[in-house]
């Protein structure tokens, strides 16, 4: 199916079983792992919503610890 490059912002082709991602015009290639962690990185650089995720988790975890030390 076709879905966006994270490279060039053209079409990419996503394998049906999800197994790559090819982009003919700036010639990507990677498994469709790679790219999902190549998206979540190139989205963290601009906008900060893995950062909130990112901080609500810790904030979880903080407040996991406060309890156990009441
Ligand atoms: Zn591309």
């Amino acid at each position: 199916m076709k879905i966006k490059c994270p490279k060039c912002k053209e079409d990419a082709e996503l394998a049906p079983d999800f197994s790559y991602v090819e982009c003919k015009k700036c010639g990507l290639d990677m498994s469709y792992g790679e790219y999902v962690r190549y998206v979540a990185h190139s989205e963290a650089q601009y906008s900060d919503i893995l950062g909130d995720y990112t901080g609500a988790t810790e904030g979880e975890t903080a407040g996991t610890l406060d309890e156990w030390e009441d």
